[in-house]
């Protein structure tokens, strides 16, 4: 009988009751965000248009080590966390390999993703400070369809701009959102002017999360009442997800277990970044030493490819610039299945800590991710969702190295979600028509060429 439990479960009360702000133990700070028409530091007067001001003074903060949870949000957490630790005996025994892997699962939600854990946070702020509604963009719908179940928690109104392919190809998804009284448009539309913009310069186009984010923007700077809202990338989302963190060193100090490595998908980064908080502190103040592996899918590949630099975070060049890992915020990322990891930049916390060589990325190609995937789901039961499928992939392959060297490390990775929304991905892959786009050199120089200047 194995001596540690498959499922390391918290109690209730032990949910976190702080976020925790890495920032606090950064020293080089992240880059701020930088106003698009000035190039001057963003200041809290000026996001106040876009964003809620309890968010904008979470996103601002580089110094606070820890933010109150309000109790409200606490409450919410208890419908589904604290969320289990696992322990992945039955994947080890098929690797044959003597490293111990564990993964943290965030799928445990009806929005089968970790998203739900910033969307109640920003919706619980957005109507406190007395709006009617949040906008939106979402990609493989994740984002919305988690913000929606929050917005109807505390009755406010929803507005999403789905990107097109997946509005198309996922229809179940759009249907839950509008279950929880959500409006979903598909993105580009000729809704905005934005929409009709880009509609213009680029007929036909399947759409892209940063085309979503312009026309959410937009509709969220000219309604009254209306802020919008975002599911990754942002400080804030990260602080919110630090619960994701908290709770895994939490179970692992529980069991008496140290972590050496630690995997996780990096879309926009936030899953990523909360998963790693506790654990980067403690590397930041030197108490503890970790290998933290970003994974990103070969189509687009922000960390491995792309550079560190100012850019736009929306195609459509309306909102703040921020100091990050990108790929151009044109790039256009072939239509692969991991479609919330499809997003051209990084966290601008991520990237700098990449860039001071506190993480490591690596990046694979789709039919290897869904390899690993149906490898996992045959072996642990649950069906992973193809961007959690990314940090899967990861995981093995660190798990294989220590099988080689004959070392017994332990493996901690992010499962971030579900995939039952994505079976037509998987039909292609089961059906042997998945490609994998990889973009050229030439691609990727030229869509960095239109970077903007800013230094
Ligand atoms: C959105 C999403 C991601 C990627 O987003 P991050 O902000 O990088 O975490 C990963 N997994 C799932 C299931 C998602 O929905």
């Amino acid at each position: 009988m194995a001596k540690i439990p498959y499922k390391i479960y918290l109690d209730e009360k032990e949910i976190p009751r702080s976020w925790y702000n890495v920032r606090a133990d950064m020293k080089n700070k992240p880059a701020p965000l930088l106003n698009p028409g000035t190039l001057q530091p963003m200041k809290a007067e000026e996001l106040e248009g876009v964003f809620c001001k309890e968010l904008i003074a979470q996103e601002l903060d580089n110094d606070t080590a820890f933010f109150k949870i309000p109790d409200e949000i606490v409450e919410f957490y208890k419908m589904y966390r604290p969320s289990p630790l696992m322990r992945a005996y039955r994947l080890e025994k098929k690797l044959g390999t003597p490293a111990k892997i564990y993964y943290k699962f965030e799928g445990n939600n009806t929005s089968g993703s970790h998203k739900l854990n910033s969307a109640i946070a920003q919706a619980y702020y957005a109507k406190k400070q007395g709006l009617k509604g949040v906008t939106t963009e979402t990609g493989a719908g994740q984002w919305g369809t988690a913000l929606s179940m929050a917005c109807a928690y505390f009755d406010l109104d929803c507005k999403v701009y789905m990107v097109k392919v997946s509005y198309e190809q996922k229809p179940f998804r759009r249907e839950v959102m509008r279950t929880y009284g959500a409006s979903v448009t598909p993105s580009p539309s000729m809704e905005t002017e934005v929409g009709k913009r880009i509609l213009a310069e680029h007929p036909g186009t399947t759409g892209s999360l940063g085309c979503a984010i312009s026309e959410a923007v937009e509709v969220a700077t000219t309604s009254e009442g209306y802020r919008y809202v975002l599911g990754s990338v942002l400080n804030q989302v990260l602080l919110h997800q630090s619960v994701i963190g908290l709770e895994t060193k939490a179970a692992l100090d529980k069991i008496g277990e140290k972590a050496d490595i630690i995997v996780g998908c990096a879309g926009g980064g936030s899953n990523l970044g909360g998963l790693i908080a506790p654990f980067m502190g403690e590397k930041l103040r030197g108490e503890n030493d970790y290998k933290i592996i970003a994974v990103e899918p070969s189509s687009c590949p922000s960390f491995t490819r792309g550079k560190f630099a100012y850019d736009f975070c929306d195609t459509g060049m309306i909102c703040p610039l921020a100091k990050m890992y990108t790929l151009g915020s044109g790039f256009i990322p072939a239509p692969n299945h991991a479609g919330g990891l499809r997003f051209h930049g990084m966290s601008t916390i991520l990237s700098q800590l990449y860039h001071d060589g506190y993480m490591e990325a690596t990046s694979y190609k789709q039919t290897d991710v869904f390899e690993a995937a149906e490898l996992f789901a045959r072996t642990e039961g649950i069906l992973p969702a193809p961007e959690s499928s990314h940090a899967i992939k990861g995981a093995i392959d660190e798990a294989l190295k220590c099988k080689e060297a004959g070392e017994e490390k332990t493996i901690v990775f992010g499962l971030t979600g579900t995939g039952y929304f994505d079976m037509v991905a998987y039909e292609s892959f089961h059906d042997g028509k998945m490609s994998d786009h990889i973009p050229t050199d030439e691609e990727i120089s030229q869509s960095l060429a239109k970077l903007p200047k800013s230094e």
